[in-house]
């Protein structure tokens, strides 16, 4: 939002600027123009004026000639006829003369032509007389000496004057048409710099805004590709950008008949740091391990993160012999310790292999293959897998039971079984371990071990643990109304316990329901504790705060210290069922058994045995001092009408009257 109105200001800053620039050029041409248009005037205006006035000055000048030869030629003629003729050209070139330079004086004139006209009308005056002897004498005196001396002597300089008069006149008038010409010229060249100094402007600030424009555009460009190409947090190339080196790769491969693989890991521990140091510390870590993976490989190897913990390499001439090697030198680099502020943190990482040519032939497929590699390394515990595609079948059942079992939590597809704790000294049902089941609609009827990891896998663990608890103790209520008083035991898992929540949403549930705390047990394995000792033991001390009672599970697998266990506020130990089913034969599991009871009497802890399955383990248990037992041969796990068949006929059950629940 904030970068569309961004991107919206700098438009609008770019249109500004556009319309300056074409406003100014607009501008420009318009005064451009008219000064051309206006010194074009002036040119005319001077042209048209000098053109008249030389007209008149020519006229002047023709006149003048014109009055010369007709002088010269009056003494020659003798027919008095001739003679009048001559006279009259004569006198009307007088007139024309006078016409012409009557017009002239009438126009705009400069202060040197008004100059040049007043001697001229000075010279005229003065010639006058002198010609017009001239022709008197030519008219009454026939002395042709006489004349000719009049005329050289004295009628034709003065005559010569006002022409050369005249002639100064046109060559004013020439001059200033030079002048305006050379004028406009000027002016011209002075439209033609401001034009040009103006357009360079506009174009040097068109050229400015152009290069601010690409500038951000391809700032922007780059980063967009960035942003599609890599990622952010890492640098790493991203899915994307992985995919096209791939779809590079196979067809280089597929060229020159060579192979590479594609290793896919994702880390072993990382949600747990990550909920229990902060996610400043998952990001440094996911950071190291992008720097980590770089050093490892070569640097043509593509490295790239696919999102979460996930990290794929893509490495070139990888063949089925060179997986191995290249394998554990990744894990290697992955198994080395993180250090955050002091602190060395395990994190380690399962590793899935597929290589190119094989049944995974694109790029998808490639990262497809690689990942239920991958899973498959997960589940077997061991540190990388190369793809198989008998590995395919188990692995994409569990990816899509994991998608199904999100919508079975919420679609009452799974239900409870409850299997009955019978205590020893009064050899009666006390309490009822909720078990979940899944009733999967194509699978059929499916068993925790099925489907738990897969819940812990895909972060189900919460909502199925909810769901398990919500349902268990409305049951309990209803067990209770029917005048059962029994206790429910609901089992945790190893991640319920670094959800810091959890003690809030059970006395929640608890409140809901009405159930008493002490009718509640949890149970948690030991390796479920040793998990995440520390944020397990706030977690724990919370609920036994709350008064729930706390029961450690399957006990003597696992390999929790004593010193640890007295530690932890727990009530309850079970006894794991391989031990109970045993210990008839196996000398070991019945000191086993036995040990374990002494141990948690010694702690002040109840034992309950599992998997007591036959009526000797049933004595054997009593007579080594145990509390309670669960198993088959008391009762297996029921869904709750067989459940309440069995607790009105079995003799493990008798009401009691007496301690209905109050409601
Ligand atoms: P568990 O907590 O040890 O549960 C006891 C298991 O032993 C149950 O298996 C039960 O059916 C079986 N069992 C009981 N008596 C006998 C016997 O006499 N002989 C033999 N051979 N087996 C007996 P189930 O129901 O398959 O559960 C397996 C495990 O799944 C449980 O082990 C528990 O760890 C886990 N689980 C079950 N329900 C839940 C649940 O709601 N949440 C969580 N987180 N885990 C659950
Ligand atoms: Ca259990
Ligand atoms: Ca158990």
């Amino acid at each position: 939002m904030k970068q569309g109105t961004q991107h919206l200001g700098m438009g609008v800053r770019i249109g500004i600027g556009f319309i300056v620039v074409l406003a100014l050029m607009v501008a420009l041409s318009a005064i451009g123009l008219r000064y051309v248009a206006e010194a074009n005037q002036r040119l005319k205006d001077i042209a048209q004026i000098n053109n008249v006035k030389t007209e008149l000055a020519t006229e002047m000048h023709s006149a003048l000639r014109e009055r010369a030869l007709s002088m010269h030629a009056l003494p020659i003629l003798a027919d008095p006829f001739d003679k009048d003729a001559e006279i009259q050209r004569f006198n009307s070139q007088g007139t024309l003369y006078i016409l012409a330079r009557d017009r002239l004086e009438r126009m705009p004139l400069s202060p040197e032509e008004n100059e040049i006209l007043a001697h001229i009308l000075e010279l005229t005056s003065e010639a006058q007389p002198e010609v017009q002897a001239v022709v008197d004498m030519s008219t009454f005196i026939n002395d042709q000496t006489a004349i000719f001396d009049q005329i050289r002597s004295v009628a034709m300089p003065r005559q010569r004057a006002i022409a050369e008069q005249v002639s100064a006149l046109l060559d004013l008038q020439r001059q200033q048409t030079a002048t305006a010409v050379r004028n406009a010229e000027i002016s011209y060249a002075r439209v033609r710099n401001l034009m040009l100094g103006l357009g360079t402007a506009a174009l040097l600030m068109g050229i400015t805004i152009a290069g601010f424009v690409s500038r951000r555009a391809t700032h922007q460009a780059r980063q967009l590709a960035s942003q599609a190409m890599y990622d952010p947090l890492t640098g790493l190339a991203n899915r994307s950008l992985l995919h096209d080196r791939l779809e590079h790769e196979i067809e280089v491969s597929r060229r020159a008949h060579t192979s590479f693989g594609v290793a896919l890991m994702d880390l072993d521990r990382f949600k747990e740091v990550n909920d229990t140091l902060g996610h400043n510390v998952g990001d440094e870590l996911l950071r190291e391990v992008g720097r980590r993976l770089k050093e490892t490989v070569r640097a043509e190897d593509t490295v790239a993160r696919l999102g979460g913990d996930e990290y794929v390499v893509l490495i070139h001439g990888l063949d089925p012999e060179g997986v191995p090697a290249i394998a554990n030198k990744v894990l290697a680099t992955l198994d080395k310790p993180f250090h955050w502020q002091n602190q060395s943190i395990d994190i380690g990482a399962s590793l899935g292999v597929s290589l190119y040519p094989s049944q995974c032939s694109d790029a998808s497929g490639l990262i497809r293959c690689a990942d239920i590699a991958m899973y498959v390394a997960k589940r077997a515990g061991k540190g990388y897998a190369l793809y198989a595609p008998d590995q395919e079948r188990t692995s994409r059942s569990d990816l899509s039971l994991k998608s199904e079992l999100r919508e079975a939590i919420q679609s009452d597809q799974l239900s409870l079984y409850y299997q009955p704790q019978i205590d020893h000294r009064s050899r009666r049902v006390v309490g009822l371990e909720a078990l979940v089941r899944w009733n999967h609609p194509q699978r059929g009827f499916l068993g925790p071990d099925n489907f738990i990891p897969l819940a812990e896998d895909a972060g189900l663990i919460g909502p199925l643990t909810h769901w398990v608890l919500r349902t268990a103790l409305t049951q309990l209520v209803a067990l209770h109304r029917q005048g059962h008083v029994l206790t429910m035991a609901v089992n945790l898992s190893a991640r319920n316990l670094h959800d810091m929540e959890l003690p809030t949403s059970i006395l929640a549930l608890l409140a809901e329901s009405g159930v008493a705390p002490e009718h509640l047990i949890l149970e948690i394995t030991e390796s479920a504790v040793m998990a995440n000792p520390s944020d397990g033991l706030t977690i724990l001390t919370e609920l036994d705060r709350m008064g729930v009672t706390l029961a450690i599970d399957d006990f003597g697998t696992g390999y929790s210290s004593l010193a640890y266990l007295k530690r932890l506020p727990v009530d309850e130990l079970k006894i794991d069922k391989s031990f109970v089913m045993d210990m008839e034969e196996n000398e070991n599991d019945a000191v086993i058994v036995r040990s374990t009871i002494d141990l948690a009497h010694n702690l002040g802890l109840k034992v309950t045995a599992e998997g007591v399955e036959t009526q000797d383990a049933w004595n054997i248990l009593e007579i080594l001092g145990c509390d309670c037992s669960q198993g088959y041969f008391m009762g297996r796990p029921m869904p709750v009408e067989k459940l309440e068949a069995w607790l009105r006929e079995s003799a493990w059950s008798k009401v009691e009257t007496g301690a209905l629940y109050a409601l």
